[in-house]
């Protein structure tokens, strides 16, 4: 569909969501209240905005994997990854490996705005969250302990990490969160925040801060952020390949499919998902999972539209 700026396209990870016991309608809620405000901080001030802010509030939320909810490492602690990208600049920043910081979205911001690096890890980035005096982040949430315990105790059928494809068949990828938003004067931004996935090595990286993969965002063409596997993502350099088909005369939906198709092609399904807004207003979601919730929020658009699974009609 094509929407009037301020746009607003959220997604809250690609995945296997119904053999979680996931309070589906919760999820729903997060997605679209993250969308409102993303479109009331565009309104306020600019795409930029509209993404961190719509990120910012996922990760709080303790229900998505990112920030709050982040899921564990195989050493049962959170190392989080996060960037974000100003398409009128044409500069990007990530932050990887975090622990401490309450927001790693808002973190990768202040690489972007404050340094000219495009990607922080670890003590380095901490550093950067202390002398800016971040939030830190609070105890994990309960829910997410005891799904690390029930994990834990099958251990034994954990496959090696170098078999990514029988790890996603077992836990899914999950919930990871992503913003992309146009203002009203055609600036476009992308955000990505994710927790990585479940019982990952301790000091992996995944797609999310790794600019092109995760996200992406260039004015006159499009912004996509990604989910899903970070291993093949990066492979593919999936937001990147969705901006370019954009430049190339494809629309946002043409470009989402297309990419998603080709992904799907070399990897296989229940891997990734896209979201993507276009500079005429065109706004897609594609994916290979089971669902990814995800929600849009526009001047033209009376509420946020809030959708989770392929069936679903909206976008
Ligand atoms: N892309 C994330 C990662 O690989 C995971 C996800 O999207 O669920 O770190």
């Amino acid at each position: 569909m094509r929407l009037a700026p301020p746009v607003v396209v959220v997604h809250g990870g690609a995945g296997r969501w119904r053999t979680r016991g996931v309070d589906r309608e919760r999820v729903l809620e997060v997605v679209a209240e993250a969308a409102h405000r993303g479109f009331t901080a565009a309104e306020r001030g600019d795409a930029l905005d509209a993404v961190v802010e719509a990120v910012r509030y996922m990760e709080d939320s303790g229900v998505l994997n990112a920030g709050m909810g982040s899921v564990l490492n195989l050493a049962g602690y959170v190392e989080m990854d996060a960037g974000v990208m100003d398409g009128a600049r044409l500069r990007g920043a990530g932050v990887a490996a975090v622990r401490s910081v309450r927001n790693p979205v808002v973190l990768a911001r202040v690489v972007l705005e404050h340094t000219d690096h495009v990607l922080m890890v670890g003590e380095g980035a901490e550093r950067i969250a202390e002398f800016f005096a971040l939030e830190k982040r609070g105890e994990t949430p309960r829910r997410v302990l005891e799904r690390y315990r029930e994990l834990l105790k099958n251990l034994d059928r954990v496959p090696h990490w170098s078999r990514v494809r029988e790890f996603a068949r077992l836990y899914g990828v999950a919930d990871t969160v992503g913003a992309v938003a146009m203002d009203r004067r055609g600036n476009l931004a992308a955000a990505t925040s994710t927790g990585g996935v479940w019982l990952k090595l301790p000091g992996r990286v995944g797609d999310s801060p790794i600019l092109g993969a995760g996200y992406y965002a260039e004015n006159g063409a499009a912004a996509a952020s990604a989910t899903g596997l970070g291993e093949y993502i990066v492979v593919y350099q999936l937001c990147r390949r969705v901006v370019d088909l954009v430049k190339s005369g494809a629309s946002a939906p043409e470009a989402a499919e297309e990419a998603m198709e080709g992904f799907t092609r070399m990897f296989g399904g229940g891997t990734a998902g896209v979201i993507v807004v276009d500079h005429h207003g065109y706004v897609a979601a594609a994916f290979n999972t089971e669902a990814m919730p995800r929600a849009v929020a526009a001047w033209n658009l009376p509420n946020p539209v809030a959708v989770f699974s392929r069936e679903e009609k909206g976008f």
